[in-house]
């Protein structure tokens, strides 16, 4: 399944249209051999069309689609050689579970020892030993998406499509599911196309983000890059919690920018930074880069905060504290045992390499 490209997935400048409405607008990305890539994004940006054209099942109103370097997109779906796993799973009620896993197997005409493996192995996968007599209806909407998880998985393809095959899963299934997925993804060297809403599926499985909004692409990077350097408020915001505050670039120094917001609050930002004095910037500030003193220090990025709020969220503790300005800010906390009660002044601490400036358009500075 090699080409000389390397590439397994190619979308070129593809749209989709319907009527009117633009659900897909010029969108190009690669899939490499053995890449794991998740298509991010909030509901209605497009990711499931995307997918549903690479797949065949809908039709691109321009562009090119290519799976191992052939050019597919006028092919229908059996002719593209993919897997997928959709978010209505599509099983077939008469079937029992194991039939229904078994069905492209026997349609490959695979010998029924193999079969009866493979079957097995699928279903252990998925969490679904056990349930191999039951019929669709007699599942839970969580079981029947395993099913047709392990259906796909099954014929072990070069190439698996997926839509939110994880959606209907209570959390904790959720994460051991992932976890077994991307095992096997990585054993088999399977190249997968994921579609998710939820970030933090997309950062623990993928080698690569693509990030939609609005039926275009903002983003392509590695979750880590997505994370720390979001270059931009969108990504920033829908990757994650992030602070803002506007400000005005005082002075340039070595590697490092004074930023005054308001009357009172002066940042010293350090990272790269290309911005002339003078200029208006957005600093982003992921709220765990905040730390709480113990006690009153002052310095650069010394700050003075009255705790407003706060949420337990078992690991950590989410204060929203407000500045002498009146800005306010989310700190994440792992000290859960020496928190701060609601009313108090805390002393927060800010290394200047943690803020991320970007422009007031949303651009990287
Ligand atoms: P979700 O996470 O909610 O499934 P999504 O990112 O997968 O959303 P799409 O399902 O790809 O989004 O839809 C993108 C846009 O295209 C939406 O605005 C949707 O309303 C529109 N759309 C999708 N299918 C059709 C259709 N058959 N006819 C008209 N508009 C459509």
């Amino acid at each position: 399944m090699n080409d000389s490209t390397g590439k397994a997935i190619q979308v070129e400048g593809v749209c989709k249209r319907y009527g009117h409405v633009s659900a897909v607008n010029d969108v190009s990305f690669d899939v490499r051999h053995g890449e794991f890539v998740s298509l991010l994004g909030p509901s209605g940006c497009g990711k499931t069309t995307t997918l549903r054209m690479i797949a065949g099942f809908v039709m691109a109103s321009d562009g090119h689609i290519r799976i191992n370097g052939r050019d597919v997109t006028y092919l229908p779906p059996e002719k593209r050689e993919v897997g997928f796993v959709f978010q209505n799973y599509a099983l077939w009620p008469h079937m029992t579970v194991a039939e229904n896993v078994a069905f492209g197997l026997k349609l490959r005409k695979r010998d029924k020892a193999f079969i009866r493996n493979k079957v097995e192995e699928s279903l252990a996968v998925t969490g679904l030993s056990g349930f191999e007599g039951r019929l669709p209806r007699q599942l839970s909407g969580g079981q029947q998406q395993r099913v047709a998880l392990a259906r796909a998985l099954a014929l072990e393809p070069q190439l698996l499509l997926m839509d939110e095959p994880l959606s209907n899963l209570d959390r904790a299934l959720r994460v051991a599911m992932r976890r077994e997925l991307k095992k096997l993804q990585q054993r088999l060297n399977m190249t997968t196309l994921y579609v998710t809403h939820d970030q933090e599926e997309a950062l623990s499985m993928s080698d690569r983000v693509v990030i939609m909004s609005g039926g275009e692409i903002v983003r392509v990077a590695r979750p880590l890059e997505v994370y720390e350097d979001p270059q931009s408020e969108f990504v920033a915001d829908f990757v994650g919690t992030t602070n803002f505050f506007d400000g005005i670039v005082s002075d340039i120094g070595e590697g490092v920018a004074t930023v005054k917001v308001g009357e009172t609050l002066t940042l010293r930002v350090g990272n790269r930074i290309s911005a002339a004095p003078g200029s208006a910037v957005r600093v982003l500030l992921r709220p765990e880069r905040v730390r709480i003193l113990a006690e009153r220090r002052e310095g650069a990025n010394m700050l003075a905060a009255r705790v407003d709020f706060i949420e337990y969220y078992g690991p950590t503790l989410r204060y929203t504290v407000v500045l002498p300005g009146g800005e306010a800010l989310f700190v994440e906390a792992h000290d859960i045992h020496g928190s701060a009660q609601i009313g108090e002044t805390v002393w927060l601490s800010i290394e200047p390499d943690h803020f991320r400036l970007i422009d007031r358009k949303g651009a990287p500075v």
